[in-house]
């Protein structure tokens, strides 16, 4: 029966990650492989010989429901932090089960599954700790970018070389020691920590998805070390699926992934854009309202301010005043554009808009130049020309969405903050391009109304 619960669930997995794909199916998806997930957690606490059962439920009780309660309450925006702790909790959880394999079991494992399960250990737990440096990066309690001290390559080495060592020498012996299985699990923790460190800024994205697939393998790894199929196909669907993810991401970057993951090591990382000269200009809503009334074609670029603003209702209603008095209407979206995967297609997706005016940046790029005005909502690295022309940018060859090609561009955004990558944006300085000051949500209000006396 438990076999025959683990392979309906196992199909649902697959089935609810291929739903996932589209946006129509992607709830249904959701629920499958959550249902999936459910049962094969229930049919495992029947297996043959387990005890301990009231702790396993206890357990499950109160993580489960904590999570329920975060997931529940958390903002989109905070989403990417949420995503970062959970994937890095599996990973340590990994990492658990095979520090309590190896001190359980003894002698009694083969060679095999004993190296499998240090390797499971590493891998869980660098996921675990570079987790918890990504969630610290995103939530702003540590600097987004560091500044390496001198050492710290020699550092990494010596923790790697470190990690396996004793990692090895603690599993091979006889009766392993619960002080050296120890040592080894926080060597392993240290060089999650110490490799995650250094990446920050717009690589970000790519490394949250690398370690999502870290914690799949590890997952994957551990089920071998403990015989159960479950965990191998959860693990391998995560693996899998994690890796394609951050190659999907670190194409769209435009950043080969060694880049992503050792230019700070190895000193290739940029340090920072250059000093943009110039003046900012200022329109009023008034001022806009009039240059969009008058347009013939509007892209809107939503970002980051957008989802902080929660303006994704305000910019549909006002795309369709502008749409009612003839003008033609589409949504730009950039793959990292906010602070997920994806993000900006969930928010307009919520607010309405439909999904055939929303274009990938593959699709639209080629329209600016016969946009009259391109509306950059709350978005700022995606915008960035900085990524196409200056090789000394943090962003240089990252695929951007080509606004600066517009006729006329518009920014609303609320001061002079930057985007996450932390440098200037001379698109805000070019003549064709005017700033709106305020909040998304605010200055959107205001320029509808605007729109709506011009009649
Ligand atoms: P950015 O973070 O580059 O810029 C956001 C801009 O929004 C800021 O310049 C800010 O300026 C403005 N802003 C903030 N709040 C508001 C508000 N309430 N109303 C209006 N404007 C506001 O956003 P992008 O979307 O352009 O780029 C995303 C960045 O995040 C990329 O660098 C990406 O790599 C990174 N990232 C993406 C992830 C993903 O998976 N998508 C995950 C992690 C990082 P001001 O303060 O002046 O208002």
């Amino acid at each position: 029966m438990i076999d025959l619960l683990y392979f309906a669930a196992t199909v649902a997995f697959i089935m609810g990650l291929r739903a996932m794909s589209a946006p129509k199916s992607a709830v249904t998806g959701m629920r499958l492989a959550g249902g999936a997930m459910a049962a094969a957690v229930a049919a495992t606490l029947f297996t043959p010989g387990l005890k301990n059962h009231l702790w396993m439920v206890v357990g499950i009780a109160v993580g489960g429901g904590w999570a329920w309660w975060q997931a529940k309450r958390v903002a989109m925006t905070e989403m990417p932090q949420m995503v970062a702790v959970y994937n890095g909790l599996g990973g340590g959880a990994a990492a658990a089960i095979a520090a309590a394999e190896l001190i359980g079991a003894k002698e009694e494992l083969p060679m095999t599954i004993k190296t499998v399960a240090v390797l499971g250990a590493v891998i869980g737990a660098v996921a675990f700790s570079g987790s918890v440096v990504a969630w610290a990066k995103l939530e702003g309690r540590l600097a987004r970018v560091w500044r390496l001290p001198k050492g710290h390559n020699d550092a990494v080495f010596l923790t790697t070389l470190l990690t396996f060592g004793v990692g090895l020498t603690a599993a091979m012996s006889a009766s392993p020691s619960e002080w050296g299985l120890l040592l080894f699990i926080g060597l392993a923790l240290a060089l999650g920590a110490l490799l995650t460190a250094p990446i920050g800024g717009a690589d970000m994205p790519v490394v949250i998805s690398f370690l999502n697939a870290f914690t799949g393998l590890a997952v994957g790894l551990e089920g071998y070390v403990l015989e159960n199929p479950m965990l191998v196909v959860a693990g391998i669907v995560v693996g899998a699926s994690g890796t394609l993810l951050t190659f999907l991401m670190a194409k769209a970057m435009n950043r080969p992934l060694r880049r992503v993951l050792f230019a700070p090591l190895t000193g290739e990382a940029a340090e920072g854009g250059a000093a943009v000269e110039g003046r900012l200009k200022e329109y009023s809503p008034t001022d806009a309202a009039a240059v969009l009334r008058y347009a013939q074609q509007v892209i809107f670029v939503p970002g980051y301010g957008m989802a902080v603003a929660g303006a994704q209702h305000k910019v549909w209603e006002l795309a369709q005043l502008l749409e009612e008095a003839g003008v033609a209407v589409k949504f730009a979206i950039h793959p990292v554009a906010g602070r997920m995967p994806g993000h900006m297609n969930v928010l307009l997706a919520e607010a309405g808009v439909p999904y055939d005016k929303i274009f990938d940046l593959e699709e639209i790029n080629a329209e600016f130049p016969q946009t009259d005005v391109a509306v950059v909502i709350g978005a700022n690295d995606v915008v960035n020309p900085a990524a196409r022309t200056n090789r000394a940018s943090p962003i240089f060859g990252m695929p951007i969405l080509n606004v600066d090609q517009a006729r006329e561009v518009i920014v609303i955004k609320r001061g002079k903050g930057r985007g996450y990558s932390g440098i200037e944006n001379e698109l805000f300085y070019r003549d064709h391009c005017h700033l709106v000051y305020g909040s998304a949500d605010e200055v959107i209000s205001r320029v509808i109304a605007e729109l709506k006396a011009l009649g």
